[in-house]
């Protein structure tokens, strides 16, 4: 949520700060602010309501000139979204500018302490208290201000700060919320994350809590809050920068569709040697593994779902229990945790707040933590314990997709890792599998070349279903205004069994998070127990139906739906022929695969046809509203 980007050196500040605010605009936001240093002057600050470009309107009729300034994208969460509570925030001088990503939890008595000293707020943000705690503390030096202000500070934060008397220079400073710092030749870069900074530079420092940097445009200090020098050398990123932009596609959620074969393709490659599996950084001995006696799985969103699939995977796999839990539940109870029981907390950003709590609180009761997450050296990599990478590249949809296939990868590998140490299953029939994983890959760039050649076809199913959802809409409002108020127009309902189940309940999240439409996701052995109730000729019905052991079960669900003009889009193994029998809307096929690893083709067209539906409602499927990439605040 909301991003930082500063920068200082020799060029004009102003488009580096921009170029790095648009790249952090998949994180959510709802205002964006610049403030740069102007010599001894004031600072000046330009700030506005809404997307960048209005912010790029301002600034092109009166540019901000100078080589060191802070920009921001807020995602508000104590005051609303407006200009006057838009980041970066001014002390009552206008010589210090301030911008921050997380909440300041004790700024209702810092503010009445500050108002009582005379200082007047201008915005109603908790940021606006470090701002003049800092210009309370300053006396010439603008590390030991800061370091002194976050003294009076609880809280989170990620904070970028410059002043007019101290040219050249930012601090910035992070506890519990991201930030990097990128190191070039005469110039250096402070940022939310790594995609912004990788078109200057690929060496990057991960500050850690507690720290603070001082940046000038060549030289770079990390100290601790007590003023302790820390010496760090940065990492080398290797992620291509290309990979971060749209590729020709029309927008970040298609091409990462896309992608999510390839990304397999390499995930096998670096993890599978001969029949063996390897995680080289997972940094959690295999002897230790082996007094594990529970699993627990935490995460949140799609990553939960990730989670839901890899309960079925390791109980398939190995004899370990397993359960899985949304972070946010799991933190605040009194969770069974133990030395015996291995918390795996999945996140793409590996910043997400509830889990990286989630994994705190599992390590204060002993047990064994171990990250799933895609950004290298991410807070939740360096929490846990053990890590095992993604490897996903840059996800840049809000969306997520890609980073999901690749979470799921990952499972997989760890399950068939775990029955390789534990000795679960017969070694024939581990490698068995693995030969069958090896292949799935293709399996999906074939579904993906399918979708291509049928493209059209799909748009005009999505457009189809425009057509009929205001069609209902229309005869509901013309009938009866009061009927139409609470008639369920056009809404889908998600069914899945066993291990598609999970992939039900992430379909129906995609279509909600960039249509807004309606979606429930089912067990579809719950129908009776509910559901069924929702089913007229209403909603579309899409049943997640391949070859399993299951598959009988799935179409006497069908049947009972189609017995009640449910309009149904079933997902098929290629080749099903009686399906026809039941006269559906349309039917989706996917290559065969054993029902072990069809999620990872049936997440396809539940993506796709995500993607299609809100691409016909016109909808803005890369940053859909009131979402944010990650939720680095609870
Ligand atoms: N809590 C701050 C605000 O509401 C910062 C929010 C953010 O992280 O963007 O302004």
């Amino acid at each position: 949520m909301c991003g930082i980007f500063g920068y200082t050196g020799k060029k004009e500040a102003q488009p580096l700060v921009i170029q790095g605010l648009k790249q952090l605009e998949y994180r959510g936001y709802d205002s964006s602010g610049i403030a740069m240093q102007n010599g001894s002057n004031a600072i000046r600050v330009v700030k506005t309501y809404g997307k960048i470009k209005n912010l790029e309107e301002i600034l092109n009729k009166q540019p901000l000139k100078g080589t060191t300034a802070v920009g921001h994208t807020r995602w508000a969460t104590h005051g609303t979204p407006s200009k006057e509570n838009a980041h970066p925030h001014l002390d009552k001088e206008n010589q210090i500018a301030v911008v921050h990503n997380g909440i300041i939890e004790n700024y209702f008595d810092l503010k009445k302490t500050l108002q009582e000293e005379g200082v007047r707020f201008r915005s109603e943000t908790d940021t606006e208290v470090i701002v003049h705690l800092v210009a309370k503390y300053y006396k010439g030096n603008l590390e030991n201000a800061v370091r002194r202000a976050l003294r009076d500070v609880h809280g989170t934060y990620a904070i970028a700060v410059i002043t007019s008397a101290e040219p050249g220079k930012i601090v910035a400073a992070k506890l519990d919320s991201p930030l990097v710092i990128g190191k070039g030749e005469n110039e250096n870069y402070v940022a939310s994350d790594v995609s912004a900074i990788l078109e200057y530079t690929n060496q990057v420092i991960y500050l850690e809590n507690g720290e603070v940097v001082t940046l000038m445009r060549d030289s770079c200090e990390i100290t601790n809050l007590a003023g302790k020098p820390i010496s760090r050398q940065p990492v080398k990123i290797n992620w291509d920068v290309t990979q971060a932009k749209k590729g020709g596609f029309p927008h970040y959620m298609l091409k990462e569709i896309f992608e999510q074969p390839g990304i397999l393709t390499a995930i096998l490659k670096e993890r599978v040697r001969g029949y063996e599996i390897h995680f080289d950084e997972l940094k959690i001995p295999a002897a230790a593994l082996k007094k594990v006696k529970r699993i627990v799985i935490i995460a949140c969103g799609t990553a939960y779902h990730a989670g839901l699939v890899g309960k079925y995977i390791f109980e398939e796999f190995t004899d370990i229990p397993v359960w899985v839990d949304t972070s946010s539940e799991f933190r605040y109870r009194d969770p069974k945790v133990g030395p015996d029981t291995l918390v795996i907390a999945i996140s793409q950003s590996g910043e997400t707040a509830d889990t990286l709590a989630g994994v705190r609180e599992a390590k204060r009761k002993k047990a064994l933590t171990l990250t799933i997450c895609n950004v290298l050296g991410s807070s939740l990599s360096r929490e846990a314990k053990g890590v095992i990478y993604t490897h996903a590249g840059p996800e840049i949809a809000v969306a997520s997709t890609k980073a999901y296939t690749a979470q799921l990868a990952v499972l997989y590998l760890l399950g068939l890792y775990l029955s390789q140490n534990f000795k679960t299953m017969k070694e024939s029939a581990r490698r068995e599998l693995l030969k069958e994983f090896l292949h799935v890959p293709q399996l999906m760039r074939s579904f993906l070349d399918e979708y291509k050649r049928d493209e059209k076809n799909w748009e005009k199913n999505a457009h189809d279903f425009n057509v009929r959802y205001h069609e209902q809409l229309d005869k509901y409002y013309s009938a009866d205004p009061d009927k139409r108020k609470r008639a369920p127009n056009g809404f889908f309902l998600y069914l899945g069994r066993n291990i598609n189940y999970p992939n039900a309940i992430e379909g129906a999240l995609k279509l909600k998070e960039i249509s807004y439409i309606p979606a429930e996701g089912y067990p579809s052995g719950e129908m009776k127990h509910g559901p069924i109730a929702l089913i007229d000729e209403n909603p579309w019905v899409i049943c997640i139906a391949p070859e399993s052991k299951t598959y009988d079960k799935m179409i006497s669900n069908i049947q009972e739906i189609k017995a009640r003009s449910g309009y149904i889009v079933p997902i098929v193994t290629e080749g099903n022929e009686d399906i026809q029998r039941l006269n559906p809307a349309y039917v989706i096929e996917i290559p065969r695969v054993s029902e072990i690893f069809s999620p990872l083709l049936t997440v396809l067209p539940l993506q796709l046809l995500a993607y299609c539906v809100a691409n016909e409602f016109g909808e803005d499927i890369d940053q859909p509203r009131n979402l944010a990439k990650s939720v680095t605040v609870e």
